[in-house]
């Protein structure tokens, strides 16, 4: 299966990609975490991309879209692939539809977390870590998950703000790219619903991601 994920930063898009990838076992191909991987490793790629990751900008499509394409034609995606994070705009999604006819491969589904920017931007500015596990969920503006005062709901242990969850300009410029439908992430993913409702092989499943992380996956496996 080859798979597109879409949804905007705070729409638990990592937690149910990874349970799509699992299913299908498929190659998980992570935009980010690739320029991460190479800003860590000092690659010539990664000091290209830091310089507009550092700003909240998208990295240029020139360098994005190879290395991409190229990630697609690696061995480990023969048996599928789910792309997170990329396209991330309108003329990335052009490029890939181009490069999978010109390869000869398919794309399967596409899934789009739906979630109000607002709800979105809430979601990560009340985040807080527990200071025993980063896994303990404690967000302040979400109700099954608030925090017990100011100590983690889980252990009770003490709670911090990640520090870029706190940026909210950044958080803005993100998605502001994001929620863009003209041309940016969103355009991206209805020119592949737009594919889809003119009768391809594509099945285009929307997700409620307001709801509970629980019923988006049910939502989720029951439209799989
Ligand atoms: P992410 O981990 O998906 O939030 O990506 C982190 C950063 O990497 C983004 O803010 C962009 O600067 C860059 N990036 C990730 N994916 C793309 C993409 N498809 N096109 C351009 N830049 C990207």
């Amino acid at each position: 299966m080859n798979i597109l994920f879409f949804g905007p930063n705070g729409s638990g898009k990592g937690t149910q990609g990874a349970i799509v990838k699992d299913k299908y076992n498929a190659a998980h191909i992570e935009s980010g975490a690739i320029f991460r991987d190479n800003i860590k490793g000092g690659t010539e790629l990664g000091k290209q991309a830091k310089e507009y990751i550092d700003k909240g900008e998208l990295v240029p499509d020139e360098i994005t879209i190879p290395m991409i394409l190229d990630r697609l034609k690696q061995d480990d995606c023969k048996v599928g692939w789910l792309l997170d994070g990329f396209p991330r705009n309108k003329n990335q999604a052009i490029k890939l539809d181009e490069a999978l006819k010109a390869e000869n491969m398919s794309l399967d589904i596409v899934v789009e977390i739906l979630l109000d920017r607002q709800i979105a931007k809430d979601r990560i500015m009340g985040r807080r870590l527990c200071a025993n596990d980063n896994n303990h969920p404690n967000n302040i503006f979400i109700d099954a998950i608030k925090p017990d005062g100011d100590k983690c709901r889980v252990c009770g242990g003490d709670l911090s703000k990640r520090a870029d969850d706190q940026d909210e300009g950044a958080i803005d410029k993100r998605h502001g790219i994001y929620y863009d439908a003209d041309t940016g992430t969103l355009a991206a993913a209805y020119y592949f619903k737009d594919l889809a409702a003119q009768g391809g092989s594509i099945k285009y499943i929307t997700l409620d991601g307001a709801a509970d992380i629980k019923s988006v996956t049910a939502e989720l496996i029951s439209k799989l």
